[in-house]
């Protein structure tokens, strides 16, 4: 795919005011979030601006062959982080994700090697509260052998489970091998914009 650095966003209002679909890439800090987007890319330092000091926090708006916009969300999860940056975060996130109209799907990133915790469990509902559609992209897949990413696999469909969400698309990803790259790619045109090529947003928006 092309893609290209539109802006950054502290807040709904701050964002693109159009009718273009966009998908929201979510994940825990370190997880390869930036890595997966600079793979899908094919370029070493597009999701480098999302990394630069005071841009973490941010919501980052990549344009994608003129036809869709991938939007990065912030990390979440460091321990370090204080209890009012927590609470920024998810507000910030919970946010854009429940009503922010743009949106046709959205990818978790998660490093293979682990486990399903709260914080998926609340992005999920937040999803889930508006019908929006999640696929999982497990990274870091060269870390493993064969027999090793397919139980980390068939671990995270159990958990999904659990929770009764049953249609989650789940892919085997390394930016570092651009392994499941396309396979993404083709699966987020195909399903979510193909056909959505230009979004209803009402009056609020
Ligand atoms: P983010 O915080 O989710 O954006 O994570 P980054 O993309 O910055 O990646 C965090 C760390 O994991 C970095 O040291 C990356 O080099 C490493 N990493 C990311 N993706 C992969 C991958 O597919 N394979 C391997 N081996 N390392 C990866």
């Amino acid at each position: 795919m092309q893609a290209k650095f539109i802006k950054s966003a502290t807040n709904l209002r701050d964002c693109p005011q159009d009718r273009m679909p966009e998908i929201a890439f979510m994940g825990r800090s370190n997880a390869g979030k930036s890595s997966l987007l600079n793979a899908l890319a094919n370029q070493k330092k597009l999701a480098m601006v999302s990394a630069s000091p005071g841009k973490t926090r941010l919501l980052n708006f990549f344009d994608v062959d003129g036809k869709y916009r991938i939007v990065d969300l912030p990390g979440y999860g460091f321990a370090a982080r204080s209890a009012e940056e927590r609470s920024q975060w998810s507000e910030m996130v919970e946010g854009f994700l429940t009503a922010r109209r743009n949106l046709v799907g959205s990818l978790l990133i998660m490093d293979i090697r682990r486990d399903w915790t709260l914080d998926e469990t609340h992005l999920l509902e937040w999803l889930l509260s508006r019908d929006l559609p999640m696929a999982v992209a497990l990274t870091k897949s060269d870390k493993l052998g064969k027999s090793d990413i397919a139980k980390r696999k068939s671990k995270l469909v159990s958990d999904l489970k659990k929770l009764n969400y049953v249609s989650a698309e789940v892919f085997i990803a390394s930016s570092l091998k651009k392994l499941g790259c396309k396979e993404i790619e083709d699966f987020i045109y195909k399903s979510w914009i193909k056909d959505n090529r230009k979004v209803k947003v009402s009056e609020d928006f």
